[in-house]
């Protein structure tokens, strides 16, 4: 019986995982601290470290008497232009097919009206054309080529989302999960080489040849070489990514949004909890705003954002009402951390008094990558989120490999 591709390889990283596992099949949740955060000032805005440079800005505007969702939105604005953040808007990461499908919602605490938007291609600011859906029409939510169609006919212009590198990156992954197609190179290229049959070579040293022949394919591919590490670790762990922002002003009034790419290499029409109301983000004017990044599937079994503030409402802190969203996802997999490992979850919290707080699932995607927030509320800083579970969720590479020289030299950026 042939053993599929996906079957393969998700063995092969079970396998490989085992060891790293072991430091973490008995983790244990950690004490829940004091809270580590800010007290609480007004105004403030808080969002995922993504929009931290665009804190400034939407700040001052706030500040300025601007409305609390378009200061928010300024913020997620900022990363869904820009190229080189592939987990949102403009060069996000495509589908399986190559294709860049955008999700965003929004809510505006005043006037207790939401937006939302899934699947939308074409378009790279969804998170305004999920404020132009809550404005604009009686609906609440639109869907693919409808929300296009919508977006087109309110002024969004169609753009082509897909750059250069996202490009790259997605045929570095096509190539490299294709044994059973056409895709790759062929019996007739000279590096042509036969699968590997089962063997008795360590895990490491398997999966040090599995990063050279993807640092091989990422320089034939024309990836530049400082990006090929970190286009490699996209390839062996899709990543997710994505914005929220929660905006808080002087009055107490409060607005949230969200928005992403989802999960790279998706399936087709796949969404994710960023544009599900209450999933991806919730905001009630009486009690205060949330919002998630991370495993979408997981978050929108849970009802996150929604979760978060009803916590908040039936007198939960930032930091419990968020803990207890986490131990919820915790719940679904029965305490099962051999499963939980391979997920990660951080929640932005942010209560109508300003008290915030940012939660994770564990402490970062590495030991190095710590989860963090971003605020701003006078002062502008990154703070690290408090995490449910000691240690980082699935590493790359995923234990002790040696990585070649050539691709940590000149590396700028390794996520
Ligand atoms: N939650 C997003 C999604 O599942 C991805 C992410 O936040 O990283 O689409």
């Amino acid at each position: 019986m042939s053993i599929s591709r996906r079957g393969f390889l998700g063995s092969a990283i079970a396998a490989s995982f085992a060891t790293t596992l072991n430091t973490n099949l008995y983790a244990q949740e950690l004490p829940l601290p004091a809270n580590p955060f800010g007290s609480g000032k007004r105004p403030i805005i808080i969002c995922a470290h993504n929009g931290v440079n665009y804190l400034d800005d939407a700040f001052a505007f706030l500040k300025n008497g601007g409305d609390t969702l378009d200061a928010a939105l300024r913020v997620v604005k900022g990363p869904e232009d820009d190229p080189n953040d592939d987990s949102v808007g403009l060069g996000g990461l495509p589908n399986e097919e190559c294709v860049v499908e955008l999700d965003a919602c929004c809510m505006h605490g005043p006037t207790r009206r939401a937006g939302s938007v899934g699947g939308v291609r074409n378009i790279k600011n969804v998170s305004l054309v999920s404020k132009a859906v809550m404005e604009h029409t009686g609906h609440v939510m639109l869907v693919g080529e409808g929300a296009e169609r919508f977006a087109v006919a309110v002024g969004f212009p169609r753009e082509n989302l897909l750059t250069d590198r996202s490009r790259k990156i997605w045929l570095l992954w096509k190539e490299y999960n294709s044994t059973d197609d056409w895709w790759g190179p062929g019996l007739a290229d000279p590096n042509w080489k036969p699968p590997a049959l089962p063997s008795a070579t360590p895990q490491s040293e398997l999966w040090e040849r599995r990063i050279q022949r993807l640092a091989e394919g990422a320089a034939q591919l024309g990836i530049e070489p400082e990006f090929r590490m970190a286009a490699i670790r996209r390839v062996l762990s899709p990543p997710t990514g994505t914005i929220h922002c929660s905006a808080l002003n002087d009055k107490g009034e409060i607005s949230g949004c969200t928005t992403t790419s989802g999960l790279a290499f998706k399936l087709p029409g796949r969404v994710g909890d960023s544009p599900i109301i209450g999933a991806g983000c919730y905001t009630d004017q009486d009690v205060g705003s949330a919002g998630a990044t991370g495993a979408g599937e997981e978050n929108i079994k849970v009802a996150g954002a929604h979760t978060i503030v009803e916590n908040m409402r039936r007198g939960m802190s930032p930091l419990e009402a968020g803990m207890d969203a986490l131990q919820r996802i915790v719940r679904n997999y029965n305490h099962d951390m051999t499963k939980l490992n391979f997920l990660d979850m951080t929640y932005y919290v942010l209560r109508k008094d300003g008290a915030y707080a940012g939660v994770s699932l564990w402490e970062g995607y590495s030991e190095k990558e710590k989860h963090s927030i971003a605020v701003h509320d006078g002062i502008r800083r990154m703070e690290t989120t408090v995490a449910l579970f000691k240690g980082p969720s699935h590493e790359f590479p995923p234990f002790p490999v040696k990585v070649p020289d050539e691709l940590k030299k000149n590396s700028v950026y390794v996520k």
